[in-house]
Parts: structure tokens; sequence; C-alpha cells
């Protein structure tokens, strides 16, 4: 039974049984709810017990703000999965993957008696690149907007850093890399390469990459990603950008992601990913359904791939669907779903069109069947006035 502060928007009660029937379907965010009855499975084994007096230090007693043993857990999981060569790379923790966007960016810009970096990234793209950047506004770096802008800056003297997010949020694409050049640094996101959302083709080996236990396990709250990194000189800067900021990543954190990593590894560390994979493409194939009928609406085209996890040729999963709405009288998008209860995220947010809406496939069941329902409602009415 769950308590009442965790029912979904859409239910009330204390065991949230009773349903409010005119609620709104609510497709914005990116809470891996969906992985929830996984781990209500195994509830006891990866439950932690932290006594008072347990992990007071600063440090591990090798003098450490890393984990050796739960970095061993991280490349014992890209190992049964293959998606991210770990050998001989240099393995670094933060509160989330979004502290290490700008550790990333920091470490790759050139020191300041050169110009600033620029840093670009691809519409459409995950917004946190362009804002954090911004934000942190230094002397070494400042974003300079979409990669296309700079495609044929193949000679120019500037250190560019291309932000390339794969499989690509919001939609799935496995993207790649555009900018040419040596001084060209690139931050591989692959915070969605798992094959919950993706096949993997081969194992990834860019010379910076980002994780998110977010997206791996669906603990979003516990703020912990991890960057693979080739370079030692990339891996020391990232590691004073990560002393100065936080001191490390909290060890009470890595306690638990090393739990769930246990636990997610057990076995033959295949059944969270079973698991994962058949909720998402059984999502997509329903909603594919529903929007097939539509010809005022579509969806990013994905297409059945190789998989050397499932070592067979699989579906598409994505975590999103980067919905568009095709008639002019539709040009925004955003509200034309709200007007029928549906609250996706505005193509805008993605630096792309106002045609296209962002929504959220990995929430939970619920909220699955509510979107479905109210899509499903309106691509009806298409039929109706027809
Ligand atoms: N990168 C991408 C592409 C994301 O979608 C997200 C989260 N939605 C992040 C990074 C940040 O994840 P984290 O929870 O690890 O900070």
């Amino acid at each position: 039974n769950k308590s009442r502060c965790e029912c979904n928007s859409c239910y009330a009660g204390s065991d949230c049984s009773q349903f409010l029937s005119d609620c709104p379907a609510n497709a914005d965010g990116g809470d891996p709810y969906f992985m929830e009855p996984f781990w209500m499975q195994h509830a006891a084994s990866s439950a932690i017990l932290v006594s008072g007096w347990h992990r007071m230090s600063y440090s591990y007693s090798d003098g450490s703000v890393i984990s050796q043993l739960l970095v061993e857990y991280i490349k014992k999981v890209h190992g049964i999965v293959g998606n991210a060569i770990t050998e001989g790379k240099y393995i670094v923790f933060g509160s989330g993957s979004t502290q290490l966007l700008n550790a990333a960016v920091y470490a790759l810009s050139p020191d300041p008696s050169m110009s600033p970096a620029k840093v670009v990234a691809t519409a459409p793209y995950y917004p946190l690149y362009r804002e954090q950047t911004q934000f942190f506004n230094s002397r070494d770096f400042s974003y300079e907007g979409d990669t296309s802008l700079w495609k044929n800056n193949t000679n120019s003297s500037f250190r560019f850093i291309e932000f390339v997010t794969s499989p690509n949020n919001p939609d799935g694409k496995l993207n790649k890399g555009i900018l040419k050049g040596s001084d060209v640094k690139t931050i591989y996101d692959r915070a969605y390469y798992w094959p919950h959302f993706t096949a993997i083709p081969s194992p990834a080996d860019d010379d910076l990459m980002l994780f998110s236990i977010s997206k791996l396990t669906g603990h979003a709250g516990s703020r912990f990603g991890w960057a693979i990194i080739k370079d030692e000189a990339v891996y020391q800067k990232m590691m004073i950008y990560l002393r100065l900021s936080a001191m490390g990543v909290s060890r009470d954190v890595q306690l638990r992601v090393l739990k769930l990593l246990d636990v997610a590894t057990e076995g033959d560390g295949k059944e969270i990913f079973q698991f994962t994979y058949s909720t998402m493409r059984d999502r997509w194939i329903r909603l594919k359904q529903i929007i097939y009928k539509s010809k005022r609406f579509s969806l990013q085209k994905l297409s059945p791939q190789y998989c050397t996890f499932f070592k067979r040729v699989r579906d598409p999963s994505p975590a999103y669907a980067w919905l568009k709405c095709e008639r002019q009288q539709d040009m925004n998008c955003y509200e034309t779903l709200k007007a029928a209860g549906i609250i996706g995220r505005k193509g805008s947010n993605f630096s792309a069109d106002e045609r296209y809406v962002r929504l959220s496939l990995i929430k939970s069941q619920d909220d699955f069947e509510i979107l479905t329902n109210k899509l499903r409602s309106l691509v009806a009415k298409e039929w109706e006035s027809n």
C-alpha cells in the first residue's frame, strides 16, 4: 500500500484507489517511476541501514572521497551490459550527472591565457547544457548556440566543447558529435545508454562520457552520476572541481548506490534490464498504435536495431515521445495538448520548434495509462470531425 503523499496526482485516498476523473495527464518531468515495481520486488535485499556512528569521516580509509568498491561495481554493470569501455579509464562521481556537466566543461576549457571555449549543442537538446554554462558565467567558457552555426569552422583557432546526448533527450536518437578538428572536445552525455531505452550497438569508448543512477536504477533523488574519462589531465581537473565545489559525493549516497548496483547485478545481471526494456517497449508500442491512427500528430521515427546486450534485433523503447503537431492551426503544440488535458514539455525548452512537445514515458504505470487515455480520446475526436 502506498501512503497518501505518494499517490499519483489523479488518485486520492489512503491507498490511492480513488480515481479523480477530471485530472490532467502529467507527462512532464523525468522521474523514472517506471522502475518502482522492480524495486518493490526487491524491497528487502535493496534496503540499507546506516547506524549513527557509521561513516562519519570526510573520506574513506584510503584518504579518497570515492569508494573504490563502488567504482568496481560501476565497471561490473558496464561489463554486463557492454555499453561502455572502462578499462584503463578514470571514474569520478558527481551529485547527479548534473554536477558533472559543468565539471566537464571546466576540465575541457583551455587555460585562461587563451580565448574562452565555445560550448555548443545540437537542437533539440537538453536545456541544462546551455543554462548551466550561462549560469556559471566563467571567463574560460561561454555558450555559443547551436552546433550547426560552427559546422564549417574546422580550421578555427577556438576550442569547442560540444555536448552530445546519445540517446538524445528528447528524441531518443543515437546522436554522434558533429564538429571535427584538433581543438574540438566532446562531452558524451550517455544517461540513457541503457537497454531500457535503446539497443546497445557497441560499447561506447568516447573520451569523456557521463552516466547517471537516475536513469539506470531510477533513483533520481539520490543525486548520483559518474564520468568515465580517458585522459589523466582531464580527470585531475574534474577532481579539482568536485573537491572545491562539494568535497565529493555524500558517502551515504555512495553506500546506497552500492547496494542498488549489488541487487541490479545479481545472478547474470539481466533481470533488471529485461524488466525495464519490456516495460518501455510495451509503452512505445501502445503509444504508436494510438498515434498511428492520427493525421494531426506524429512521433519520432526510431527503427529496430541489433543489440549486443540482448544478442538480437530489438524494438525501440525510448524514454520520451517527441510528439509533433502536424497541422498549421496547432502551431503551439503544447497548448493544443493542454486543452485536451495533457501536460507535456514545450519543444522550445529544447531549442526546437513550438510544433513539438516532449511527453515523458518513464513515469508510473498510472501516469502512462492516464496519458494514453487522453491521447486516445484526442485522436478519436479527429475521426469524429471527419
Ligand atoms: N543528462 C540528461 C540528458 C538528462 O536527461 C538528465 C536528467 N533528466 C541529466 C543529464 C541529469 O541527470 P542527473 O539526475 O544525474 O543529474
